[in-house]
């Protein structure tokens, strides 16, 4: 049976699971009553660029949503609802619970189905897994990763085929990263699934003492956050947005083409990052190799992060990670390193 829920609107656009753009910095706990603001700060962050402060650079990322780049960047409004939740203490099971039942409306899921929000789309599949092998014996969940008596194929291997198993019978869970396209809590993904599997991945996980999710922890921060990132998406145009992407790129295309030798072309891998792409190829009248260009926009002043040509010659950059005005920025960049190069 396959799950009937928005799969253009929702998992069709989050095959790019993936993605964003910057938000100026703002911090937590800017508002509530009794505490500071952000602009009374005194001491670490007083700047208003933590970074800076200590002494790490920021890039310009125009490669894709990576978890070694820092994900993507979180929504304000998401920002802001998880200040909220900062400022109260609350049962995270009881907290849980209710989260998955609101984005299980929101995503119009069948009755008997559910979701958690977890540490990432990882810890997902991992406590979706625990939950698969253990049930709600709590000893089998205290005892995992030791997987005797448990339902299991070759005791030495985890059995992830299990999940497989049930995704291809029709979707018995699916995990989602929330730190990618989503733009929500960095540290947070989805696990949406089959009620029972869904109830049993939590009794695997954080903050329940003694199970091998314990590690996974979920604030009650991430938890609303995700909730409130999850709207923001639904309510998104996406085909506004993907023309914006694809304007950007143009607007690089069009300076770094008039330099001779230099060409552009358009394409939208079909798996991950599943947005708009250019390459960015030149013939033999500039002396570069496409290493060599990333390389030195890499170490320039700002750093500029692009990638390889995802298999194909050249260089492959995507927008749907810049800030407005950035696209300008790596525009200048290109033309200036190829240019002084070109014969
Ligand atoms: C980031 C990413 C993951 C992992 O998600 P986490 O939330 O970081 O665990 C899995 N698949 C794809 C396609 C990703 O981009």
């Amino acid at each position: 049976m396959k799950l009937n829920w928005s799969r253009r609107g929702f998992l069709g656009t989050l095959t790019a699971i993936a993605g964003s753009f910057f938000v100026p910095p703002r911090l937590l706990g800017a508002k509530p009553a009794q505490r500071e603001s952000a602009a009374s700060l005194t001491g670490f962050g007083q700047s208003g660029d933590p970074y800076q402060e200590l002494g790490v650079a920021t890039v310009i990322n125009a490669e894709g949503t990576m978890t070694m780049l820092g994900g993507s960047l979180i929504r304000a409004e998401v920002e802001a609802v998880m200040a909220q939740a900062a400022r109260h203490f609350v049962s995270i099971p009881g907290l849980e619970a209710a989260a998955g039942k609101r984005i299980a409306q929101m995503l119009k899921l069948p009755e008997g189905y559910s979701a958690l929000v977890t540490s990432g789309a990882a810890g997902a599949i991992q406590s979706g897994l625990a939950g698969i092998l253990t049930g709600d014996n709590e000893s089998f969940i205290k005892q995992l990763p030791d997987l005797t008596g448990m339902k299991s194929e070759a005791a030495d291997t985890p059995p992830v085929s299990h999940l497989w198993d049930y995704a291809d019978m029709g979707y018995d869970l699916v995990t989602f990263s929330g730190g990618k396209v989503l733009r929500g809590p960095q540290c947070a993904g989805l696990l949406i699934g089959r009620e029972d599997l869904v109830h049993f991945a939590l009794l695997n996980n954080s903050p329940y003492e003694d199970t091998l999710g314990r590690g996974q922890k979920v604030g009650k921060e991430e938890i609303v956050g995700m909730i409130k990132a999850l709207e923001l998406y639904l309510n998104e145009d996406h085909d506004a947005l993907a023309r914006e992407w694809q304007q950007r790129l143009d607007t690089v295309s069009r300076q770094i083409t008039k330099i001779p030798g230099v060409s552009t072309s358009f394409f939208t891998p079909d798996i991950a990052n599943h947005v708009p792409h250019m390459q960015i190829t030149w013939d033999a009248k500039i002396s570069l190799t496409p290493q060599q260009v990333s390389q030195t926009l890499r170490a320039g002043q700002p750093s500029i992060v692009i990638g390889g040509g995802e298999g194909r010659p050249g260089l492959a950059m995507s927008s749907f990670m810049l800030q407005p005005g950035e696209e300008q920025i790596i525009a200048d960049q290109l033309v200036k390193v190829l240019r002084e190069h070109s014969a």
